[in-house]
């Protein structure tokens, strides 16, 4: 079948990718929907997405009514932004989301506040967020089986470490791993990996316990969000707890010669645009870096008593 709006993966029956072009960028962030009996949409992307996952389910034959699940990994908005309006068309779906972030989608105005302080001038970007109804959501904390019928079973991990709202899904029949943003941003075509650990709950310790976890898993694919599915999982989780050890480290050794935050991101936002402004325009590297620094220190701060000026 050739599709408009979702590609097929080869390699895993009934998963299919679609791009929700994030950024205005291709490849960037992404969502699945898994065609089982009891069909599945992971992660939601921002809430102008919404119209493009109806799309690909309309193609894919797929009713909205049909959906049994929605599962935003964690309640950042490139991941939930759009649960709230999938929930409206999507009548019988659970939101299946971490305990400790169903307020949140609930009530969402604090986390779009807290964004807005966050990425400033991309915020427009980031779209809205709609209240979910609590009866709609299925509050999860790792352990939980989703049966989606012809083997197909979602399991819940908890996966705090990037955010302590977050999991990861192992999808049992295929052995594959929906990261969400446990295994940062892997792009084999373009950057390659990309660490996120954005404030306010970066924890680097919770992030190293997070990928052992992940790791006694039997696994044969990542299907990241950000983006697309990779082989060698165990190769690419030691690849990513390599660079998450070696960015916090760098980040303390910078606030420790610079002395003070500001100046510690605009080093790494210098450098960050000489390593990776091919792929990415400078109005979003530069938000997204100082978010990764910011995250660092805080959890310095939080954590090793570490005191940023
Ligand atoms: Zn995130």
């Amino acid at each position: 079948m050739s599709l408009q709006a979702a590609e097929a993966i080869s390699e895993i029956e009934n998963l299919y990718l679609l791009d929700a072009q994030m950024m205005g960028l291709s490849h960037y962030g992404g969502l699945y929907i898994l065609q089982a009996p009891r069909p599945a949409i992971i992660e939601t992307g921002f809430s102008h997405t919404v119209e493009k996952i109806l799309a690909a389910l309309e193609e894919l034959g797929i009713r909205p009514e049909q959906i049994a699940y929605i599962l935003p990994t964690h309640v950042h908005m490139d991941h939930a932004g759009g649960a709230g309006f999938l929930a409206k068309t999507c009548p019988n779906a659970k939101i299946v989301v971490h305990e400790r972030g169903v307020p949140h989608l609930i009530d969402p105005t604090q986390l779009v506040e807290s964004v807005k302080r966050a990425v400033g001038p991309m915020f427009p970007y980031y779209g809205e967020l709609t209240p979910i109804a609590p009866d709609r959501i299925m509050a999860v904390k790792g352990g939980e089986r989703l049966e989606l019928g012809d083997g197909y079973q979602l399991e819940i991990i908890a996966a705090p470490g990037h955010a302590p709202h977050q999991y990861c899904l192992y999808e049992r029949r295929s052995k594959a791993l929906f990261t969400g943003d446990a295994v940062g941003i892997y792009r084999r075509e373009a950057t390659g990996f990309t660490m996120t650990t954005p404030p306010p709950r970066f924890h680097y310790e919770q992030s190293l316990e997070t990928l052992k976890k992940l790791r006694a898993f039997e696994l044969n694919w990542l299907c990241f969000t950000h983006y697309g599915v990779e082989a060698q999982p165990y190769r690419l989780l030691d690849q990513y707890e390599k660079l998450l050890g070696e960015w916090v480290n760098t980040v303390e050794r910078a606030q420790r010669e610079l002395g003070d935050a500001q100046a510690v991101k605009e080093h790494f936002v210098q450098q960050e645009l000489k390593e990776l402004g091919a792929y990415y325009p400078e109005r979003m590297l530069r938000p997204e870096v100082e978010m990764n620094v910011q995250g660092v220190l805080l959890y310095l701060q939080r954590e090793r008593g570490f005191n940023p000026r």
